[in-house]
């Protein structure tokens, strides 16, 4: 057998990849910090692989920044971000059983706990743990009910192998419905005056707090979005400038030919003619993009926008190359990003996608490589 690993290891060797800027998200954080200040820790939440960027890479040029803690809500994930981050501290959101008690311990993981029977669980393991109690304010998720959170902080107390580090709630308005953001934090007020046992960290603030709410600062912040350059920053009362960390989606052409007669009539669907010149892109749903793309999304090849062709297929979507004439199988496409002039950005994507920046980011899938620009 020949070794052939090189066609694992290098992206090179793949159809179609996404471009990430790390120091995009080196510049994001340096926002974060200094419109929180030093004071305030800030948790850089990488769930779904970081937004799709990649937990191990990210988690470590933040830990070279001096991050305070990560935030994420797999074991994966949070195994991805102990390679890079040696002591940086991680917080785990609900998700993860009792069962792996020893693999939390070991990689020195905080769990977090939203009542008394998990409580139970994980101190029946006998695992030395460090925790966060979690509540829920009003966003009807994961966390206990501000009701329960003195109890269960007294519990803790009495219960020798779990020791909590912190108490947070996910900030987050319902769209259109449920409590706002000042009802969540006014619940907070509330129940900060009267627990008596005020963990040393209270968190309540993910993109939407840093970016709108500098009040609900406290002790610590969570974002995400925001460090990717994907959160929605209308009405933000910090107006940082934020750069988006993917930067590119590429894809080669795997096939060029001029149809003829002898491949029989050309599809009845939009953008075919029967001797059109036609391309195919070594990309397909299969590596994130929508099923059902409608007409009118493009690719950049040789500086011209061409448009890409319904139906998407899970490894290949065709193109129009008739505008193009000189194309060639194995140039490179550009889906976003700019090429000759061109230019596709996340705002356009994702209206042709039907969805949002952070949508297009966590919805690439692990087969779409990823290649990193410092
Ligand atoms: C997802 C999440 C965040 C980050 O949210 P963004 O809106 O991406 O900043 C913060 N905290 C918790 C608990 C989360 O689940």
């Amino acid at each position: 057998m020949t070794n052939a690993t090189s066609l694992l290891a290098s992206a090179a060797a793949a159809s179609c990849w996404r471009e990430i800027s790390l120091s995009a998200i080196v510049h994001n954080y340096r926002a974060v910090r200094s419109a929180v200040g030093p004071a305030v820790k800030i948790f850089a939440c990488l769930k779904n692989d970081a937004y799709g960027c990649g937990a191990a890479e990210v988690a470590a040029v933040l830990a070279a920044e001096g991050v305070d803690g990560f935030g994420v809500a797999s074991a994966r994930d949070a195994y991805r971000v102990r390679s890079r981050a040696p002591r940086t501290p991680i917080l785990l959101y609900p998700g993860i059983s009792p069962q792996w008690a020893s693999d939390v311990a070991e990689l020195d993981l905080t769990i977090t706990l939203s009542s008394a029977s998990e409580l139970e669980a994980w101190a029946a393991t006998s695992e030395r743990l460090s925790a966060f109690v979690k509540v829920d304010l009003g966003f009807w998720r994961a966390g206990a009910l501000p009701a329960e959170v003195e109890g269960l902080l007294d519990r803790a107390a009495a219960t020798p192998n779990i020791d909590i580090k912190g108490l947070y709630a996910h900030l987050n308005e319902l769209p259109g419905t449920g409590p706002t953001a000042r009802e969540q934090w006014s619940r907070l007020k509330d129940l900060l005056a009267t627990i008596t046992r005020r963990p040393a960290i209270v968190m309540l603030s993910s993109s939407d707090g840093v970016l709108r709410h500098p009040e609900m600062d406290l002790d610590a912040v969570d974002p995400g979005a925001m460090l990717f350059g994907i959160a929605d920053t209308a009405r933000a009362v910090r107006p940082l400038t934020l750069r988006p960390a993917l930067h590119a989606i590429k894809a080669r052409l795997v096939s060029v030919k001029r149809a003829d007669a002898s491949i029989g009539p050309a599809p009845d669907l939009p953008g075919y003619s029967p001797d059109m010149r036609m391309g195919v892109l070594g990309i397909g749903w299969g590596h994130g993009l929508p099923r059902d793309l409608p007409f009118g999304a493009s690719a950049i090849i040789r500086g011209t926008r061409v448009p890409l062709l319904a139906p998407l297929h899970l490894e290949h979507v065709r193109v129009n190359l008739s505008r193009v004439p000189d194309a060639a199988f194995g140039d490179e496409a550009v889906l976003l990003g700019s090429a000759g002039g061109e230019h596709i950005d996340l705002a356009e994507l994702a209206m042709h996608w039907r969805t949002d920046s952070v949508g297009i980011c966590c919805g690439l899938q692990p087969d779409l490589a990823r290649v990193y620009a410092p």
